[in-house]
């Protein structure tokens, strides 16, 4: 499983510029794209300035070396699954890998149904056009039929007549145009053939004419269509994304996903661009709408790194924007070397320090001791006093708050224990550790367990984690008052990260 800044679903003309712009932002971008690109059935693309008459593939095959020179990534896969995950996203492949993000661009654009009639499939995007913007100019002034399924065809049969005079309407399933609109039709020169189209008569692999229902053959070199296009929205659902109607001149086309000028939905952390977002958008105004979501990530993630980078001059601030990124951080379980420790004291007053959601504290409460946990951010403890009120033991913990770099619980405890109180803004000082000896009770116990020094990758970026020895040294405890019970570097069930335990029993 890889992390990366933005996962863009879909390598289409939006896809491929929204991660452009994010690769030249200095983002790490992965594209995963299943390799279908609505335009694919189509020899040449038109109406894209500077690459007119390019191969759909061709256009693609540039843009995916382009996103690769800034660092970008593709997958030539399907994404099964999308799904949040605390402030990041899961994305599931169907190559069995997952990968994880920071925020996703969903561009998976669309798939066009076509009208049942034999033949229309094999010959779509070659004779059988819907956009005359794209392929209009290509088949000027030849013989177009428009094969009407709704009221759209007689509004395309008259958008035609600009590239020929020799346009036919076939009503085929659309009902009978009213006198208006016939009058529109006849009066532009359109030929209008009535009854049901049945298959398309192709001689030497290029389009000569519709063949009717009831036997009749019209003759025709282009045939135009209205395809209805269809948004898989089967991961905007699973997103939670809204979804809105697509309509024009007032017919409905189906569902896309509803975004902002930008690209945001109404997702935190999503954006959309391209056909998903516009069933209509030809490539340019894809390609514009990924490249602007692009820049409108790189702007969201800028502004999160800057609040995180305010924040974390305070620890209070560091470890509150920690635990909003997610309802829960820790398992809630104890840490497993504190129970082992643990286990046989006599349960007294215990002191807590750095106790977080409170996973260790009330694991103790439930043994018997009466807890005191403490912890910097605010936010931690309110979770944990929720989690004691749920575990039936909140009657036997107190829960404080203390910035320990600057003040210390008062009071004398059976046990002080510090289990993993790491910070990138050094908390583990001497000074910390001291006052934690010298809150220890007479014949209590001072437990101190942490990571071993080593590489812990990017979760725990601690510069300085002490050794056992090193945490000897800084407590210098008295051997007339101090029995050193454990000193050592232990390895843990289930990680390959060993743990640093020291144990001390106060003799007097
Ligand atoms: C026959 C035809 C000809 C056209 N000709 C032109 C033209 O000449 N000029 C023009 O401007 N426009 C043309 N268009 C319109 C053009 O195809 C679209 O504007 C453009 O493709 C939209 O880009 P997009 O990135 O939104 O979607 P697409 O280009 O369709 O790209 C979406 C990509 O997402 C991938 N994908 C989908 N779901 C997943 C998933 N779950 N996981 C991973 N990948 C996924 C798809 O396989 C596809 O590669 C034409 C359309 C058709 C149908």
């Amino acid at each position: 499983m890889t992390f990366y800044d933005v996962i863009v679903i879909g390598g289409g003309a939006a896809g491929l510029s929204g991660a452009t712009a994010l690769g030249r932002a200095r983002r790490s971008v992965l594209v995963v794209d299943a390799g279908r690109p609505r335009n694919a059935p189509s020899a040449h693309l038109h109406g894209f300035l500077g690459r007119d008459g390019a191969s759909p593939a061709e256009l693609l095959a540039t843009g995916r070396e382009e996103v690769r020179r800034y660092g970008g990534e593709i997958a030539e896969a399907s994404v099964t699954s999308a799904e949040p995950v605390g402030a990041a996203f899961r994305v599931g492949l169907d190559d069995g890998t997952f990968h994880r993000s920071r925020r996703l661009l969903l561009a998976t654009g669309v798939t066009d149904e076509l009208p049942d009639v034999a033949g229309v499939a094999g010959r779509w995007g070659r004779d059988v056009l819907h956009c005359p913007y794209c392929h209009g100019w290509e088949v000027r002034d030849r013989r177009i039929g428009v094969l009407a399924t709704g009221p759209m065809g007689l509004h395309q049969a008259l958008l035609w007549r600009q590239w020929t005079p020799d346009v036919t309407l076939f009503l085929h399933t659309c009902e009978q145009p009213g006198a208006d609109e016939m009058e529109k039709v006849l009066a532009r020169g359109i030929t209008v053939v009535d009854g049901t189209a049945a298959a398309l008569e192709v001689d030497a692999d290029r389009l000569t004419g519709v063949r009717m229902a009831d036997g009749r053959s019209v003759a025709c070199d282009a045939l135009v269509v209205g395809p209805r296009p269809q948004a898989d929205l089967a991961l905007a659902a699973s997103l939670g994304l809204e979804v809105t109607e697509s309509e024009r001149n007032g017919i409905v086309l189906g569902n896309h996903v509803k975004v902002d000028a930008a690209g945001a939905t109404s997702v935190r952390g999503v954006w959309a661009a391209g056909n998903v977002t516009d069933l209509t958008a030809q490539v340019a105004p894809s390609a514009a709408a990924g490249m602007l979501a692009g820049a409108a990530i790189n702007a969201d993630l800028i502004e999160e790194e800057t609040r995180r980078a305010v924040e974390s001059r305070t620890a209070e601030g560091y470890w509150d924007g920690l635990y909003r990124e997610r309802d829960r951080i820790w398992s809630g379980d104890p840490n497993a070397s504190l129970v082992a420790e643990v286990c046989d004291l006599k349960p007294g007053t215990a002191l807590d320090l750095g106790s977080g959601e409170g996973g260790d504290a009330i694991w103790l409460a439930g043994q018997g001791w009466r807890v005191t946990g403490v912890d910097v951010s605010p936010l931690a403890l309110a979770r944990a006093a929720d989690h004691a009120d749920s575990a039936g033991v909140a009657d036997r913990v107190e829960w404080r708050h203390c910035d320990l770099e600057e003040d210390f619980p008062g009071g004398s405890f059976d046990l002080v224990t510090a289990s993993f109180l790491h910070s990138p803004l050094g908390l583990e000082s001497r000074r910390v550790l001291r006052a934690a000896a010298d809150a220890v009770a007479p014949s209590g116990t001072l437990l101190i367990i942490g990571h071993a020094p080593g590489d812990h990758g990017a979760a725990h970026t601690h510069a300085d984690l002490p050794t056992p020895e090193q945490i000897i040294t800084h407590l210098n405890p008295d051997p007339a008052t101090w029995r050193v019970e454990r000193a050592e570097t232990v390895a843990r069930e289930g990680s390959d990260r060993p743990d640093t335990i020291v144990k001390l029993t106060r003799t007097t």
